[in-house]
Parts: structure tokens; C-alpha cells; sequence
């Protein structure tokens, strides 16, 4: 069987089903409850959509800048066929919050959430201030003691000898990150490019860090129970 986890990564599936933030059950069944439409600008305008979870009942919201609705010969209210919904919204509430493995620390999935977030509206300036803080907060709670930040990532680097060095590098050379300028508020905004590096990099390293060594244990002790089932095994 193909690897399927790339599903467990959206928000909706198709227009039938979806991984609801709420139960955080996979694969359940939702309706969209209701939808209505603003003016975003003069020439813009931002569909809003009410969608329910079939299983808990609980109701999230979404939007977008396209029409991405049609209707069933009942007139019930569906997302088109064959498009990728969670594409066409730019941004939801709750947020896909459930998409970082709940092993990371949870101020780190919520400032990574909230970055992702505002990226999508192109909140360039709000999002450079959600991973500044990240990396800030991965800092403190790996209690990396050096002074300034390049030598924070060396620790970093140090103490992670398994993950990619190539991703701490990264880190490393982000710009403006001295410890000094954020309490100055002298900094500037990253470009979108830049910030889709910075969230992705500190992805890749946050797995590596706190999901990676909790699955090694798991199997670890899966592997220990079952020797215990074979007889005269020692
Ligand atoms: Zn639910």
C-alpha cells in the first residue's frame, strides 16, 4: 500500500470528507452548513463558508477569494468536484493547527500555525514576528545558553548530531536574528520567500528534534514486548 500519511496533512480531502480540528478524528464526513459572500475590495470579493463536522457537530470557518462552491440536484451546498480545497482558502478558523505532530512543543505548532497563517494573507510582517519567535522559544526550551544566537545554533547543532547540519546552517544564517535587535524592534519583515524557507527548514527541524526520537522509542518497545512473547528469549 502506498504511503497514505500526505492525507493526515490537509484540511479537506474532498468535498465529502475532511480531518476535523475539533475531534481530530481522520476522514470524517462534513456538510457546509452555510455561505455567504463580502466585498474584500472595490474588484475583490471573499466567499465565507460555515462547515460542520458530521461526527462532533462543530462548526469551523473558512475563506476564499474564489467561488468554490456548487450544488447537488437537491440543492445541498458542496465543494467543487476535483479541486484541491484547502488551495483555494487562504485562511481558516481553527486554524490547521492538527497538521504538526502534537509531540512538538505546543508554543512552537501554534506560532508555526499562526506564521503559516499569515502568510497565506500575506501578513508578511506578522509572520516574520510568529518565527522570530519560534526560533526564540526553541531556543529557551532547549536551553541553549551561548550569548548570541549564532553560537545558540552551534549548540543546536551540537546537540543534534543526527539532523541534517545543512538545516541549522539555514538557521544560522538568517539575518537580523542577533538577540539584541529583537528587543529593539529594528527589524525587518522577510520577504514570503524567505519565510516559506524559514517555516519549512524549522519543520524539517522540529520533527528531526521531538517526533523522530519518540518514534525510535516506540518501536524500540514494540519490538521488546514481543521478545518477552518468545519463549527462553533472553
Ligand atoms: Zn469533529
Amino acid at each position: 500500500m502506498t504511503d497514505q500519511s500526505n492525507l493526515d496533512k490537509k484540511y479537506f480531502l474532498d468535498r465529502y470528507v475532511y480531518n476535523c480540528p475539533f475531534c481530530n478524528r481522520r476522514n470524517v464526513s462534513y456538510g457546509i452548513e452555510k455561505h455567504y459572500s463580502f466585498d474584500w475590495t472595490m474588484d475583490k470579493s471573499c466567499q465565507i463558508y460555515i462547515v460542520f463536522c458530521n461526527s462532533c457537530k462543530k462548526q469551523s470557518m473558512h475563506l476564499s477569494y474564489e467561488h468554490i462552491h456548487d450544488y447537488d440536484f437537491k440543492h445541498r451546498l458542496y465543494f467543487k468536484e476535483d479541486i484541491d480545497i484547502d488551495s483555494k482558502l487562504f485562511y481558516s478558523v481553527p486554524t490547521s493547527f492538527f497538521i504538526l505532530d502534537n509531540r512538538i512543543p505546543e508554543i512552537l505548532r501554534e506560532l508555526i500555525t499562526e506564521a503559516e497563517g499569515s502568510l497565506k494573507m500575506n501578513f508578511l510582517t506578522g509572520a516574520s514576528a510568529c518565527m522570530r519567535k519560534t526560533i526564540y522559544e526553541l531556543l529557551i526550551i532547549e536551553k541553549c545558553s551561548a550569548l548570541n544566537y549564532d553560537d545558540k545554533i552551534k549548540e543546536l547543532k551540537t546537540k543534534y548530531k543526527d539532523t541534517d547540519h545543512e538545516l541549522f546552517n539555514i538557521l544560522g544564517h538568517i539575518k537580523d536574528m542577533t538577540s539584541d535587535k529583537v528587543h529593539e524592534q529594528s527589524w525587518n519583515k522577510w520577504d514570503s520567500h524567505a519565510l516559506k524557507l524559514i517555516i519549512e527548514t524549522l519543520k524539517a527541524v522540529l520533527y528531526d528534534i521531538y517526533v523522530v526520537p519518540a518514534i525510535k522509542a516506540e518501536r524500540s518497545k514494540a519490538v521488546l514486548q514481543l521478545t518477552k512473547k518468545v519463549k527462553g528469549f533472553k
